[in-house]
């Protein structure tokens, strides 16, 4: 935390450069154009500020060592601040997830992980989690610098919280266990809970740690060994954190991780057919993908997180500053990156022309900026694909018929900031109002009633989340039961704790991360029944 006081008070001394900012200093301006005027400004002629943190591993992690791929072949991973390289890092192929999976499948089948009691698991976890907080600063410095993730969250909010995760998992350790059932029949059945075996984990890049943690926490504690892909986009964190997993005393071969290419790495790892489990988060896209390899080669089950296009619904109830804050907050958490991102803002027609004046106001308001910097809100995009991606969509949106309320553009020419974007006037059919967008880009639209709103909030192949804001107990009663999703947030929106389940219906996935159900992903279930000699002791 040291650190994180030190860049604080270095930040302080820099001029803030987002979007408050003192109308003086552009006499005439209008705020839209000022906001993004000085942004711009800034984000050219200000030098990033240098990460606190320097980059130790970027080897895979192969049976407990850090080594290069097999072909030699390295891949530049980026800062999203400036498009410039941080560092090469070594690119996993088939041979690579290969070696990797004998050295998880050695472990599995030979090593003493998945024969050690759950009280000396839960030890290692609890001291991983230890380290994690003890070296929280220089981690989250990482996420920062390879993803675009605002510090001040990243290390108050984001690394702790995989802390917690951890805790959370090395507590289920020794509380794993199975049922006696009483079968009709002179038996003993014993329903035994066994670690699945090798878990082959593929993770994406807008929350490359938590990601680990959701994956890598349950899995351990229930036994089982792992080869894990981080995304090409951000591989840092992960395998510094990996280090600390080891020096926490974890056997070599449990974990191993590899950082590389979807179509490489990533399908070689949803075919192998020494992988016993596969669990993805990522696209809808992807993930049929890679449910279709795990099928065609050894039928391994899958879980999946996928996409999502959840709505926010305000009812006319609400107070509307409370409601513009949350659906605010809804999209544009994480530069808009995040799957069960609040990305159909559906508003009730009597506040509609209100809400939306005063969403503009706020997405004129977000700082974005440096992600080091103190106070900023919004980071650059991951990278240029994305940054693409999204503006793609801001011009399908205006060629749509959709009114642009606010920002549109991207900022400077450098990095992938875009400008915190609000459309109204959006209707069903527009592609902003469908497709997963993963960017700054709210999509307000317009409804009448209950009814209405829940066939419209319900049509859609995704069912990730949702949210309701109103004071009305049984309009949101009605709501919670009547939206197919996974997560219903009431009067709140991305609240995420180590104990409530996350997944979705329909196209957004299946099983679910995070709860007592995350447990189930990692388990066989084994059935043993015993005769018993003498029938009368039943
Ligand atoms: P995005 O398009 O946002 O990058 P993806 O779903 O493609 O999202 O990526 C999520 C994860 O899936 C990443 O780790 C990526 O490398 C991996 N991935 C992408 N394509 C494949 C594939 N064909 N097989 C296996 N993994 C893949």
């Amino acid at each position: 935390m040291a650190m994180a006081r030190r860049l604080a008070s270095s930040l302080l001394s820099h001029s803030l450069y987002a979007a408050r900012c003192s109308s003086s200093l552009f006499p005439g301006a209008r705020t839209h154009d000022l906001a993004f005027g000085v942004l711009r400004m800034f984000s050219m002629a200000a030098e990033p500020i240098t990460p606190p943190v320097e980059v130790h591993h970027t080897q895979l992690l192969i049976d407990g060592k850090f080594v290069d791929s097999a072909s030699g072949k390295t891949f530049p991973t980026l800062d999203p601040r400036t498009g410039e390289v941080i560092a090469h890092v070594a690119e996993a192929d088939l041979e690579d997830v290969n070696r990797a999976v004998s050295a998880a499948r050695k472990a599995f089948d030979e090593g003493p992980w998945p024969k050690m009691t759950g009280y000396e698991r839960s030890h290692i976890l609890y001291r991983f989690a230890d380290l994690i907080e003890k070296h929280n600063d220089e981690i989250a410095a990482l996420e920062t610098w390879n993803s675009g993730k605002p510090y001040e969250h990243t290390s108050q909010k984001e690394v702790p919280l995989v802390t917690r995760l951890m805790r959370y998992y090395a507590g289920w350790a020794d509380k794993i266990h199975g049922l006696t059932v009483p079968a009709d029949g002179p038996y003993h059945v014993q329903v035994l809970h066994e670690p699945i075996g090798v878990a082959g984990q593929i993770i994406p890049w807008n929350f490359p740690l938590m990601m680990f943690a959701w994956k890598v926490g349950p899995a351990l504690a229930c036994g089982n060994t792992i080869v894990l892909k981080t995304a090409e986009q951000t591989p840092l964190s992960a395998l510094y954190v990996s280090k600390l997993l080891h020096e926490a005393g974890l056997p070599a071969g449990v974990l191993n991780v590899v950082s590389g290419f979807g179509p490489t790495a990533g399908a070689a790892i949803a075919s192998h057919m020494d992988i016993d489990k596969l669990v993805f988060t990522g696209s809808t896209v992807t993930g049929k993908i890679v449910l279709e390899l795990a099928a065609r080669s050894n039928l391994k089950p899958a879980t999946l997180e996928l996409g999502g296009k959840s709505p926010m619904i305000v009812m006319d109830d609400a107070d509307i500053d409370q409601a513009v804050e949350l659906a605010h907050f809804a999209l544009f958490f994480n530069q808009g990156q995040c799957c069960c991102a609040g990305s159909r803002t559906f508003v009730h027609e009597r506040v509609y022309d209100e809400f939306v004046e005063k969403s503009k106001a706020h997405a004129l308001k977000r700082i974005v900026g440096d992600p080091f910097k103190n106070g900023v809100q919004q980071g650059p995009q991951v990278d240029e694909k994305q940054l693409n991606k999204i503006m793609h969509y801001i011009e399908s949106g205006i060629n749509s018929g959709a009114t642009l309320v606010a920002g549109g553009n991207r900022i400077g020419n450098k990095g992938f900031y875009v400008q915190p974007t609000v459309f109204s006037d959006v209707k069903d059919e527009m592609a902003i109002a469908r497709e997963d967008i993963f960017g700054p880009v709210q999509s307000i639209l317009k409804f009448k009633d209950l009814d209405e709103i829940i066939r419209r909030a319900n049509a859609t192949e995704y069912g990730l989340a949702a949210g309701v804001f109103t004071n009305n107990m049984n309009t949101a009663n009605t709501l919670m039961r009547a939206l197919r999703v996974g997560t219903v947030w009431f009067n709140c929106f991305h609240v995420f704790d180590p104990t409530i389940p996350f997944g979705g219906y329909k196209m957004s996935g299946q099983g679910r991360e995070k709860g007592i159900d995350s447990l189930k992903n990692y388990l066989q279930v084994k059935a043993v029944v015993t005769p018993l000699k003498n029938p009368a002791w039943l």
